[in-house]
């Protein structure tokens, strides 16, 4: 490439992840030389790979420019882990209109900040918002993501446990498995039951859709068939939809007969856009036996148990263990990085066509991410979650 050629392609930006808490990284070192040949320029922010165990010198080896903060932020495209970069009053460091900044920035669930990008006239596409089609599935970091929360719940889980999860035979007597039961069996669901199995529970889950059946009892778990009539649980999408009190209420009264005979719990049951659904009550907890270990993976979003608090240990009367961790990719952070800097190639493969920008608002993808654009809010679910906020 000629050095004109090389002084217009478009630069990426990479920035250490905000807030400080947030280890992972956008893009690895072993991306760079992928982006590079497709006529990107990558902009490191020294030590931003370092949290995750990618340093500097491995970013420079294969092609990318590391620089300060300020490099990497004023890039055409910033690529980020969490958050499209706003502090808590609306302001980010650096932009410049018709930046693009690529995030998983659950602009559904906390959309304050997408006045603030549309006030900046930034481009905002939301990796939460991929949609769940083939074609996309290279780009679904929820699901990357998920899969690092169901591992390390099961991890947490087994650490606290006062017992061991496999079934023993030895000549100091029989021990027998770890109970584990598992509430959602969506992508972080399955992968907490794989999780279980391969460290020897003995394994029973739940979830809303009647279709997750097949998939539990394919990973060896007993499925929990609860008495009820769920309508139909399950949009267009393949999520579940939030369903009315009484069901949830009934839903409660089953959950708490189930609890009360397992050593572990893991909960992942999310509805997009809303609050996470209260399946475990405090008087459910007071049923089970001392010593056990709830791992709420929807603490962030309220949790499934009543008494989680987010990012806190609770530990009760009769000695259950109440663990609410929000966001647990960040606790693995290599591999997490790893999976989501996958997702960030395949989406900017979408949205660069020739080391051009090319947003095609008619492809379904650019369609479902794009949320903010030339100073408007683009998205119309965006919209009206936000709509909702202001109605609060
Ligand atoms: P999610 O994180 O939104 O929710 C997790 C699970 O909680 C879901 O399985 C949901 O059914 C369940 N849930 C919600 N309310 C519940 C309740 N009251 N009781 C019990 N369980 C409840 O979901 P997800 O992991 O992102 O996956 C959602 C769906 O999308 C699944 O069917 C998954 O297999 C599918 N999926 C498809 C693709 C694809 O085709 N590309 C990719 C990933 C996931």
């Amino acid at each position: 490439m000629n050095e004109a050629a090389q002084s217009m392609r478009i630069a990426v930006g990479v920035p250490r992840g905000s807030p400080p808490e947030e280890t992972r990284v956008a893009l690895v070192p072993s991306v760079v030389p992928q982006l590079v040949k497709s006529g990107l320029d990558v902009i490191v922010e020294r030590g931003a790979g370092e949290p995750a165990g990618f340093p500097d010198a491995d970013y420079a080896q294969h092609g990318a420019h590391l620089g300060t903060r300020r490099d990497a932020l004023g890039a055409e495209i910033v690529v980020r882990v969490r958050g499209w970069g706003f502090d808590g009053h609306g302001n980010l460091d650096v932009s410049h209109p018709d930046q693009v900044i690529i995030a998983l920035a659950d602009p559904l669930g906390s959309p304050i900040p997408v006045r603030a990008a549309a006030e900046h006239k930034l481009v905002t596409l939301a990796l939460d918002l991929v949609p769940r089609i083939t074609r996309a599935q290279g780009m679904d970091a929820l699901s990357s993501q998920a899969t690092v929360t169901g591992y390390k719940a099961v991890v947490l889980a087994a650490d606290r446990l006062p017992k061991m999860f496999p079934m023993l035979t030895t000549a100091a007597g029989t021990i027998s498995p770890a109970q584990v039961f598992v509430v959602g069996a969506g992508v972080a669901g399955l992968q907490a039951i794989a999780t279980a199995r391969r460290l020897g529970a003995v394994v029973q889950a739940y979830d809303v859709r009647p279709a997750a059946q097949e998939d539990i009892e394919s990973l060896g778990a007993r499925c929990i068939l609860l008495p009820l009539a769920p309508g139909d649980a399950e949009d267009q999408s393949g999520y579940a939809k939030e369903l009315g009190a009484a069901f949830y209420r009934r839903q409660q009264e089953l959950m708490a007969q189930v609890v009360a005979g397992v050593d572990v719990v893991i909960t992942t049951a999310l509805i997009p856009g809303a609050p996470a659904p209260t399946l475990i009550t405090a008087d459910a907890v007071a049923g089970m036996r001392p010593g056990s270990i709830i791992v709420d993976c929807a603490a962030e979003r309220g949790g499934n148990c009543e008494l989680t608090r987010a990012d806190e240990t609770v530990v009760t009367d009769n000695r259950v263990t109440i663990l609410g961790p929000t966001n647990l990719p960040s606790t693995l952070p290599h591999d997490a990085s790893l999976m989501y800097s996958k997702n960030v190639v395949a989406l900017l493969g979408l949205i660069v066509k020739d080391g051009r920008l090319a947003l095609d608002d008619e492809d379904e993808i650019v369609r479902g991410i794009l949320v903010t654009a030339g100073g408007k809010i683009v998205h119309h679910r965006v919209r009206r979650a936000l709509e909702e906020v202001r109605d609060d």
